[in-house]
């Protein structure tokens, strides 16, 4: 039985679902696997029961404590430039927030280890990938800024809040051939940029302006 929560009624109907789709297709993201990622993940479960009418808008929306969900291009685009190159083994994330961004990739690598420093968001996010059956993620709460040195090298990291400067721990835990996609600057100036690491040097790729919360250090 398909459980008509998780599948969507109305405004988060299938059909409203596909239209997402098609505007992401139209505004540049190719690959397949993440377009039918961004199709079967109920989007709508992610934010606060008034605002589910618009959870399949390309836009980002608040989830409480300051914090957003992301819009669904951006995390479309990142996770498409994550994915760019040999298959992902093991992947961090920092800034789980609602948990939307993890359920979009879990089941594209091998394993996630995601790092939030709210608390009360992390908790949700844990309740919801339970409830959707994604099981390859371990959650943490702490500063995602220190990375998870237990679990590294990663051969992805995924930031989803800006810092001034890429932290020094997350690019000591990016394992040689790995890549990183992560908004840097400050609010207003902010870019995504992705690396790589080659054996003797980092390798810099620009992907465009965009706008996140700030990265902030220590949790709560
Ligand atoms: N990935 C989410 C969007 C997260 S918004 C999505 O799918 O929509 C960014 C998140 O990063 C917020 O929840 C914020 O609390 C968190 N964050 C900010 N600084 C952090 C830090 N130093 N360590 C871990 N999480 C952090």
């Amino acid at each position: 039985m398909v459980d008509p929560r998780v599948s969507g009624i109305g405004m988060t109907s299938a059909r409203t679902r596909e239209r997402l789709v098609q505007r992401l297709r139209e505004t540049g993201i190719r690959n397949a696997s993440v377009l039918d990622r961004i199709r079967s993940v109920p989007r709508h479960l992610f934010v606060d029961e008034a605002l589910s009418s618009r959870a399949y808008e390309d836009v980002s929306l608040p989830i409480g404590y300051g914090q957003t969900i992301s819009q669904p291009w951006i995390v479309a685009r990142m996770t498409e430039a994550l994915l760019e190159g040999p298959p992902l083994e093991k992947v961090l994330e920092v800034g789980t927030g609602c948990g939307y961004q993890t359920a979009v990739i879990a089941p594209l690598v091998g394993k996630v280890f995601s790092i939030e420093r709210i608390a009360p968001l992390l908790d949700r996010a844990r309740e919801r990938l339970k409830e959707l059956d994604v099981r390859n993620v371990r959650f943490r709460h702490g500063d995602g800024a220190q990375g998870w040195a237990l679990h590294g090298p990663y051969d992805g990291i995924l930031v989803a809040a800006a810092p001034h400067a890429i932290p020094e721990a997350l690019l000591a835990q990016l394992a040689v051939g790995g890549r990183m996609v992560v908004p840097v600057g400050p609010e207003g100036e902010q870019e995504l940029v992705r690396i790589v690491r080659k054996e003797d040097k980092l390798e810099r790729q620009r992907l465009g302006a965009v706008a996140f919360v700030p990265l902030i250090q220590g949790s709560v």
